[in-house]
């Protein structure tokens, strides 16, 4: 028997998030700002990637970015 266990980290990469961060690191406290960051467990990447989208993170394609439940996504340059 195969047992396997994926865990996955999602940090928010919206607009806000990101702006927050440029901010606090701009006066200096920038290792207090975090993104915000959630953990999905699961047997395999792809159902680790399902429970976080069931949860309401929104993520990209390339599965480069992430956007929390709530947030708004980063708008392309494209619209
Ligand atoms: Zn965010």
């Amino acid at each position: 028997m195969i047992t396997g266990r994926y865990v996955l980290y999602l940090t928010c990469d919206c607009r806000d998030c990101a702006e927050l961060k440029a901010l606090a690191t701009e006066i200096g406290v920038g290792s207090l700002v975090k993104p915000k960051l959630e953990v999905f467990e699961s047997t395999s990447r792809t159902a680790a990637h399902e429970k976080a989208i069931e949860a309401g993170w929104q993520i990209s394609k390339n599965r480069e970015r992430a956007t929390a439940p709530g947030h708004i996504r980063a708008r392309r340059k494209k619209s």
